[in-house]
């Protein structure tokens, strides 16, 4: 497909959150929405458990959600945007309805179910445990019903393009071997550019995100000029699947939500020692309290199981058909079996630090979803709110973006320069990768300490110095892109870790293992001098 060389509005993300705002713009523009796969390949896409909304006609579930999204948040949800998540949720889902989602139903009544530190059942789902696919579906569907949205897919942002301090538009280029042949770098000018680019897992070497999750659209920003907000907050989902050899699956929440217990190798129940809400705690809680028990004082790791073979009263194959047929691969069975579990970097709080209306401090830039920060999730995302800040915050963005009604930008092409690299190159730089993803594990993962975060810095400073004199030219490769924004996220996470002296939510210092209101109550602002400081929303 030729990219035509200017556009109203560029989307850079097919998931749910760049997918809403696509249809919002195409009332009044032409969008093109860039995605590095193929549509479904996004955090959105694998979304199992549900999407968290109160019930329409129940304005007390309105208030609890908000109770429930502050206080899983650790005393640094920011209200405001909180409150615009629970009010304008049911509008959002009911749309989603409208435009021919599933959601499971009984009776014809929808069907709503529990997860961790939810106070009711409000968690809507399609398929058993596939919503993500279902909402996928639908948007796709929905947006290609739109005339004036077109789709690149194996294609990616490579470059934000910036005149006197405002994005203009972006550089694109192929990005992966069912790429556009027939153009293998091009700028797009544009009017605005909206980063719903996703999460950023892969920074993790054990992550339930796919591979595109690399946090390409946060450094981009960044390099651009756009402050980061709250990256120290990583969430580690406390459950996924843990079996040598196989992917890390998620096994959702809401096979606790049914009432799995946790056990330890010695058969106990141990989430008692931890929360008095026992396997529904908050997720750091769980995820924490698992990596404990699963190594012993000699830190040799001991496996920890899910556990529903004392549930009689639900068909689990019927309920959770996904997780139940990835199952069956490795001969386990939710009646019948322990299922070895254990965490992995599932979510990321932080991200491109924007209002309430996705505007990033960068004029013509947005972001919305995964990739952004409006403080709605503070240190610790309730569970199944991140499909529903897609939706609300995705419609949000698109606004802003009409509203403020930039005249369009116009991107002169970048000045080429001669790629450098070949295939050892390449190689090295694989192996680059993956030393940063164990590195992040070790040092920026789950338990945190002064003295980790500074070994983590050290090792990270030592791996960006190497892909430095790596150059693949305006023709930027992916694995270029993914490397630089891999470390770019890297460092703007251990930065933010090591400044933020105190365990709140998601972010745990040994050092430091108290909440500590009196000085850090704040978010944390990161730059791209690599500096911190903590500030309100
Ligand atoms: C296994 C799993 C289960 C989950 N379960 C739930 C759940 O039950 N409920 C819930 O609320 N949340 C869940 N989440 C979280 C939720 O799915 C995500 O937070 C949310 O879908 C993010 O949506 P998004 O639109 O911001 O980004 P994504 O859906 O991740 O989409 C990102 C898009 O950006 C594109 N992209 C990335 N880089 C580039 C680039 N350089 N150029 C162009 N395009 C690019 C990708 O190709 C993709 O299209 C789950 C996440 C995972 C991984």
């Amino acid at each position: 497909m030729a990219l035509s060389s200017r556009v109203d509005f560029i989307v850079m993300g097919a998931g749910v959150a760049g997918l809403r705002a696509a249809i919002e713009l195409a009332d009044s523009g032409d969008v093109l929405v860039v995605t590095k796969e193929s549509l479904g390949e996004s955090n959105t896409f694998y979304a199992q458990g549900g999407i968290a909304v109160a019930s329409w006609e129940d304005t007390e579930d309105v208030s609890l959600h908000l109770d429930d999204t502050v206080s899983a948040g650790d005393g640094l949800v920011f209200g405001p945007a909180a409150e615009v998540l629970v009010s304008e949720g049911p509008a959002r889902v009911a749309e989603l309805i409208e435009w021919g989602t599933k959601f499971d139903r009984e009776s014809g009544k929808l069907l709503r179910t529990r997860e961790g530190a939810h106070s009711r059942p409000r968690i809507l789902h399609a398929n058993g445990d596939a919503t993500g696919a279902e909402i996928s579906r639908s948007l796709v569907a929905q947006a290609r019903a739109h005339a004036r949205i077109k789709f690149a897919e194996w294609t990616m942002v490579s470059r934000l393009l910036v005149e006197h301090g405002r994005i203009v538009g972006t550089e694109l280029a192929s990005a992966g071997p069912e790429g556009d042949s027939s153009f293998s770098s091009q700028s797009v000018g544009s009017r605005a550019v909206l980063i719903a680019s996703g999460g950023a897992g892969q920074v993790y070497s054990d992550t339930t995100n796919p591979p595109v999750a690399t946090g390409d659209g946060i450094a981009l920003a960044l390099k651009a000029g756009a402050e980061l907000a709250d990256m120290e907050f990583y969430q580690f989902h406390p459950t996924a699947f843990s079996f040598s050899g196989a992917p890390r699956f998620l096994m959702s929440e809401a096979l606790r939500g049914e009432g799995a217990y946790i056990r330890n190798d010695r058969g106990e129940r141990f989430m008692e020692r931890y929360h008095p809400l026992l396997e529904l705690a908050p997720r750091d809680v769980v995820a924490r309290a698992i990596a404990r028990e699963g190594l012993d004082e000699k830190g040799v790791a001991h496996p920890v199981f899910l556990d529903m073979r004392h549930i009689k009263d639900v068909d689990l194959h019927k309920r959770f058909p996904g997780i139940s047929a990835f199952l069956a691969r490795y001969s386990l069975d939710l009646h019948r079996d322990l299922i070895p579990v254990r965490p992995a970097a599932h979510y990321l709080m932080g991200g491109v630090r924007t209002d309430l209306m996705g505007r990033t401090n960068v004029k013509g830039l947005y972001a919305a979803g995964e990739a952004a920060c409006t403080g709605v999730h503070g240190a610790n995302r309730l569970a199944s709110n991140s499909l529903l800040e897609g939706l609300v915050f995705g419609a949000r963005a698109a606004k802003a973006m009409l509203e403020d009604d930039l005249p369009m930008g116009s991107a002169d092409r970048t000045k080429e320069s001669p790629s450098n690299l070949d295939l050892t190159s390449l190689e090295e730089m694989k192996t680059q990768v993956e030393t940063l993803q164990r590195g992040m594990w070790a040092d920026g993962g789950l338990l945190r300490s002064e003295g980790l975060l500074i070994e983590g810095l050290r090792m990270q400073t030592q791996i960006a110095a190497s892909l430095a004199p790596y150059d693949c030219g305006a023709e930027k490769c992916r694995a270029m892109l993914e490397a630089e924004s891999l470390s770019c996220v890297a460092r703007a996470i251990l930065f933010s870790a090591l400044a933020r002296k105190e365990s709140r939510g998601a972010h745990f210092r040994n050092d430091y293992p108290k909440r500590n209101d009196a000085e850090f109550q704040k978010h944390s602002i990161y730059t791209a001098d690599e500096k911190v400081r903590f500030e309100d929303l």
